[in-house]
């Protein structure tokens, strides 16, 4: 039994030897051009991807999640920039609350990684195309790479107004969402600065978490008769004064002041502001936006474009972690659902 066991082995240590002989004198004797095919071939691997993910925070590290774990062979490019990066603490998602925006998306990061077949680069996507039956990427690295699927990942960019402190003070004292820090300036002198329908509406949401509030139309109001009474009944004081800056102490709101020179001491400013995609990725995809600019998807975050999948802030005005993190990981399964109808 040993012997027939010694046998086998010293046989089949022959045949690797005799094959690898062959090899490497196949090797040693190729031509020049069918080297610089395989390697070629090889570079193609390298770039070539089913599924390439741009942006890496979140959304784009959810939707890598689903596919990593569904054997994907995935890249992540991220730029970087988060819209949160300012906020000290990030609320309302469960497991995590209270904590810094990037101590969550590190450890989502370091999780996602584990998988062997999902990949991270540290670049920025500048073009998107279709190339036959696949999409085409170029990065700011000077990359050139390929994907069977793109998701896009890419968040949304705020557009600061010009109001000096403004800035510097977005996500620490000058807030979004009530959800997101409301708890926090819970009962605390607030304002809002907002002008017609909208002002009226987060009026009255911002009510809820405390009732000494400030609106700031920062010109004429445009609210109508019946909503201004309203307000006033509520116990809100509309200012139309024109804001000149707001005075903060790193980011920590102390007072707005007003051009005609008074300052109204406040603990906290809401905010609405316009926003901006951070590129054309989208447009070039041919993806079409809704009314409100946001990438249009269905349910399984589908664009309007086959193969293009988009999750997070840039297609929803739900904005959180948590939505970030649920559409992420849809656009992931359904991706891969695609992938496998196929090729099955
Ligand atoms: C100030 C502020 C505070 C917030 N606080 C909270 C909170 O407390 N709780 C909460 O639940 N939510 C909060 N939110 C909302 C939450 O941060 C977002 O909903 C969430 O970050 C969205 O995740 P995302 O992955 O879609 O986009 P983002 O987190 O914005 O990330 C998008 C990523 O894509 C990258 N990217 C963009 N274009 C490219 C490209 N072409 N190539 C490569 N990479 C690209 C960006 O650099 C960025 O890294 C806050 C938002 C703001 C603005």
């Amino acid at each position: 039994m040993c012997n027939i066991i010694k046998k086998t082995l010293v046989v089949l240590t022959r045949r690797k030897f005799m094959k690898l002989s062959l090899v490497t004198s196949l090797a040693v004797s190729l031509p020049d051009t069918l080297f610089s095919l395989l390697k070629n071939k090889s570079m193609e691997d390298k770039q070539y991807f089913d599924v390439i993910i741009v942006g890496g925070s979140y959304a784009g590290l959810s939707a890598a999640m689903a596919l990593g774990r569904a054997l994907k062979k995935v890249l992540i490019i991220d730029a970087g920039k988060p819209c949160n990066r300012q906020t000290p603490h990030s609320h309302n998602f469960i497991t995590q609350d209270g904590v810094a925006p990037n101590e969550i998306a590190n450890l989502a990061k370091q999780q996602v990684l584990k998988y062997e077949t999902v990949h991270f680069r540290e670049d920025s996507v500048v073009t998107a195309r279709r190339k036959a039956d696949k999409f085409e990427i170029t990065t700011h690295q000077q990359q050139v790479l390929f994907a069977d699927k793109i998701i896009l990942a890419t968040g949304i960019k705020d557009i600061m107004p010009d109001i000096p402190g403004f800035s510097e003070c977005w996500g620490i004292s000058v807030i979004h969402c009530p959800y997101c820090h409301g708890y926090e300036v819970r009962h605390r002198k607030t304002g809002i600065l907002a002008n017609g329908e909208t002002a009226f509406e987060m009026s009255k949401m911002i009510r809820n978490w405390t009732d000494d509030l400030i609106l700031f139309t920062n010109g004429r109001s445009i609210l109508t008769v019946e909503q201004q009474t309203k307000l006033i009944d509520h116990g809100i004081q509309i200012v139309e004064d024109e804001i000149e800056e707001i005075v903060h102490k790193e980011g920590k709101l102390q007072s707005l002041a007003l051009k005609d020179g008074i300052h109204l001491p406040l603990d906290a400013l809401y905010a609405r502001v316009p926003f901006a995609h951070h590129n054309e990725v989208a447009q070039q995809l041919g993806c079409e936006l809704t009314e409100q600019g946001y990438i249009k998807t269905d349910l399984m975050q589908k664009t309007t474009q086959s193969g293009v999948f988009a999750c997070g802030d840039n297609s929803t005005m739900m904005r959180s972690v948590a939505s970030a993190v649920y559409t992420g990981s849809m656009a992931g399964a359904a991706c891969n659902r695609e992938i496998i109808e196929e090729n099955f």
